[in-house]
């Protein structure tokens, strides 16, 4: 892996010569919630460089058990009783990035600790350190790429083109000088693309960015999703991550790319053409085993199961194959190479990535640990032929139940669970009642999650 341009891994005096030669002025210090959403303050350079880089700030935890709405559904653990403390923002200072596309700002990752100083159980960082942890301790470094879609739209939320024309160089050329803005903005801050083309829905598109290690590569997929809707705003139009906005159209995938590297080199990679060896195996055993759990991992509202339909090119059933879109883990795995890797499919774009490949961590340790077999890998129309493989959960209701009290939520913490399950199981009496279709997405599931998903 190297490291891309514009990022900043290293001291605080490298952040202070990169701020300094790029008249940055405020530095955005920034918390993922529970959503995927940023949040932070923003301060200015002098102050951070003063003292701010080493005591940080601090932020209500309230932001921890929002809705997409800031709502704040009934929580056991964050509530009017426990007073809604402030969590203390620390600023992760190998993590800044100076901004091109808005000159003078700069952003650096804070993780939360709670009021004893201990890290903050609900706060998505904590929760993906905890699992890159397992990995290590098993001499393990995961290596995680996302690949997101999304949809450009009109200020009114309407998607930008009627018609689709996937992968089109001569379609779309109007929407190309968006894109390329986000192409470069991306890259400015230090995110490395490896390429976009227009997706199999009118007016959707995808960024493809290149590997990093797990932490950075959720760093970089919520950055993505503020660029990309900050560059879609700057051209005056808008950009949604929600999984399914519209019935008939294509949902927007999440899909995470994971391998593992050992001594510096793919784990993954000593193996026969098609076939995965003993580590990936298990590690793919891990994701199935898991699958079911997961699903509310990368479907926490009530419209992003609707994204799990048939002939969607999202996945329907718990199995794995080689290069077929149809399976839920699509495996490279080639003689040699030091790209092998299993792409997870399942998560819709709207997911929180620090979650989502938090999930996939747990599971495929788990996999490791108790060296779990995948089975005879799947070929053909996974849709229409599924034979004995279980089907994923397809509303919030079943994602829950598969989540709710699994190995896989005890994994991932008990308390992170129980709050996260709590903030799922509000969205179920507010889909019945204003949407109460199991297919169809209405205006109120757009109103409710367009803008900020
Ligand atoms: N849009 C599909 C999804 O929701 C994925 C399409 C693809 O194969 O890239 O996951
Ligand atoms: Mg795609």
């Amino acid at each position: 892996m190297t490291e891309p341009a514009g990022s900043i891994s290293g001291s605080i005096e490298e952040f202070r010569e990169a701020a300094a030669a790029n008249n940055v002025h405020t530095v955005e210090l920034a918390i993922p919630d529970t959503q995927g959403h940023l949040r932070g303050k923003r301060i200015p350079v002098k102050r951070f460089l003063d003292g701010g880089h080493s005591h940080g700030a601090h932020i209500a935890d309230a932001m921890f058990v929002f809705d997409v709405q800031n709502d704040l559904p009934d929580n056991e653990f964050v509530n009017p009783d426990t007073g809604y403390l402030d969590a203390h923002m620390v600023p992760d200072n190998t993590t800044g990035r100076v901004f091109s596309h808005r000159p003078g700002y700069s952003l650096v990752f804070a993780d939360a600790e709670n009021e004893h100083g201990d890290p903050h159980p609900l706060a998505p960082r904590s929760v993906l350190a905890a699992q890159i942890e397992r990995c290590r301790a098993a001499g393990l470094e995961p290596v995680v790429a996302t690949e997101m879609e999304f949809y450009l739209c009109n200020p009114d939320w309407s998607p930008v083109q009627e018609h689709i024309q996937y992968s089109s160089l001569t379609d779309g050329m109007d929407f190309e000088v968006v894109l390329a803005d986000m192409r470069a903005a991306l890259l400015g801050a230090g995110i490395e693309v490896e390429g976009s083309n227009a997706e199999y829905g009118p007016g959707q598109f995808e960024v493809n960015t290149g590997p990093a290690d797990a932490m950075t590569a959720a760093d970089n997929t919520v950055l993505f999703k503020s660029i990309v809707k900050q560059v879609a705003m700057q051209h005056g139009y808008r950009a949604t991550f929600m999984a399914k906005p519209w019935t008939e159209q294509s949902g927007s995938g999440m899909h995470v790319h994971s391998s593992l590297s050992a001594d510096g080199k793919n784990a993954f990679s000593d193996c026969s053409d098609g076939e995965p060896n003993d580590l990936m195996r298990s590690w793919v055993g891990g994701l199935l085993q898991h699958a079911e759990a997961m699903t509310l991992l990368g479907a926490p509202n009530s419209n992003g199961p609707k994204r799990i339909r048939p002939y969607t090119f999202a996945p329907t059933h718990v199995c794995w194959g080689l290069d077929n879109r149809s399976v839920m883990a699509r495996c490279v795995a080639q003689a040699g190479a030091g790209a092998n890797r299993v792409e997870f499919r399942s998560g819709g774009a709207d997911a929180n990535p620090y979650l989502v490949i938090a999930g996939i961590l747990a599971a495929g340790s788990d996999g490791i640990e108790r060296n779990l077999d995948p089975g005879a890998m799947s070929e053909g129309d996974m849709y229409g032929a599924p034979g004995d493989k279980t089907a994923l959960p397809t509303d919030l209701a079943g994602a829950i139940a598969a989540f709710e009290g699994s190995e896989l939520a005890g994994r991932l913490g008990d308390t992170f669970s129980r709050s996260y399950v709590s903030i799922a199981q509000a969205e179920i009496p507010l889909a019945a009642e204003n949407s109460p279709d199991a297919d169809e997405v209405n205006d109120w599931e757009r109103q409710r999650f367009i803008e900020h998903s």
